[in-house]
């Protein structure tokens, strides 16, 4: 008999309302992602603590996460809280353990302003909590409108196509909505990214922009993937290219009325 994939481990995590300097505070619940997602910056830390696997294949779940946040809301200062930085609080395995919307239940109940980034429709779920918040905002991390760009650098996150229609419904339902552009893949061009604003721009009230950041041992991996997509002339020395392609994008944004915020 196959065994179960990913490999889910459920844990004892020690804290899970931890500081943090994106938003006051962080709360990962799982360790490890199901969206395994080439450029993800969390492998490299999983692989400091010690997690070797394939990206992706396993999934640690803090179960006693609502049981601590209870207790920590309840002695740390209030501050705005971001879900997540080292994981995908919707990843899949969220339907069978709905951690992320048991913390959500709890910072709703002392109303703690709150900030969740995924790549998942399954936030929709969650809607009736969400609309309970007095400051809230949901985000989608979405780099580009080619599904086949997708499949080969986000190979088990959800569909483009469902991001878009996620944020769609968010908004309608008076949610406060973001999408996340990046980490932009090098050598996508000026007009490509401006298609893809053209898309969101009705559906959110703001979008972020960033640039891949390659981190120690990702290299290869990445790589490889640049040079499925014909861009490895983009491989090294970037920095110029981020450069040239923040200020086209800045120009463009400001006269065409688009929030923004470069994070790099
Ligand atoms: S969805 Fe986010 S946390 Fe998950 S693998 Fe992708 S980048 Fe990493």
């Amino acid at each position: 008999m196959r065994g179960r994939w990913p490999v889910i481990k459920e844990t004892r995590a020690k804290s899970i309302l931890n500081r943090s300097s994106i938003g006051d505070y962080v709360i990962n619940p799982y360790v490890g992602c199901q969206h395994a997602c080439v450029y993800c910056y969390a492998q490299f830390y999983a692989r400091r603590w010690g997690r070797t696997e394939p990206w992706g294949s396993y999934v640690e779940v803090k179960v006693n996460a609502p049981e601590l946040l209870a207790k920590e809301v309840r002695r740390k200062r209030k501050g705005v809280v971001y879900l997540s930085s080292m994981t995908d609080p919707y990843q899949p395995v969220e339907r069978e353990y709905e951690l992320t919307r048991r913390l959500l239940e709890i910072l709703r109940e002392r109303d703690w302003p709150v900030l969740v980034q995924t790549k998942s429709p399954l936030v929709l779920r969650d809607i009736d909590v969400l609309r309970g918040f007095s400051q809230v905002r949901v985000g989608m991390t979405i780099i580009t409108l080619k599904e086949e760009v997708r499949r080969v650098v986000e190979p088990h996150a959800p569909s483009v196509d469902e991001r878009i229609r996620a944020l769609e419904e968010l908004k309608e339902q008076g949610i406060g909505t973001f999408a996340f552009i990046g980490p932009i893949l090098p050598g996508t061009s000026v007009e490509e990214i401006l298609e893809l604003v053209e898309v969101l721009k009705d559906k959110v009230d703001l979008i972020y922009f960033d640039r891949l950041n390659i981190k120690p041992g990702l290299r290869p991996k990445i790589d490889a993937v640049l040079r499925i997509l014909k861009a490895e002339k983009w491989s090294r020395n970037q920095d110029s290219y981020y450069e040239k392609l923040k200020a086209r994008l800045m120009e463009e944004l400001s006269s065409k009325g688009v929030i923004h915020i470069f994070v790099y």
